[in-house]
């Protein structure tokens, strides 16, 4: 068997390493709710269910990267009242 091949086997069968702290998250998970503790309530502003994105402009336009921030601060109250 060619080492090297070897090398390149082991390299492959090894997991990509973990997330390094500070790094900038590129990969396009911006909607994993993990990302966005608020998307575990509903919505005042736009009505959005527990787990669904916010929308904009009469549900047009869906809000990948943040909710409203009247859902941020109703996340906030529920879970300063559950702990
Ligand atoms: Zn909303």
């Amino acid at each position: 068997m060619i080492p090297a091949l070897d090398r390149t086997r082991a390299l492959l069968d090894t997991p990509p390493p973990a997330t390094i702290p500070g790094q900038l998250d590129l990969e396009p998970h911006m909607t994993d709710p993990a990302t966005i503790p608020a998307l575990a309530v509903a919505c005042p502003s736009c009505g959005s269910t527990p787990g669904q994105l916010c929308t904009s402009h009469g549900g047009s336009r869906t809000r990948r990267n943040d909710v409203h921030q009247t859902r941020t601060a109703a996340h906030h109250a529920q879970t300063r009242s559950t702990q």
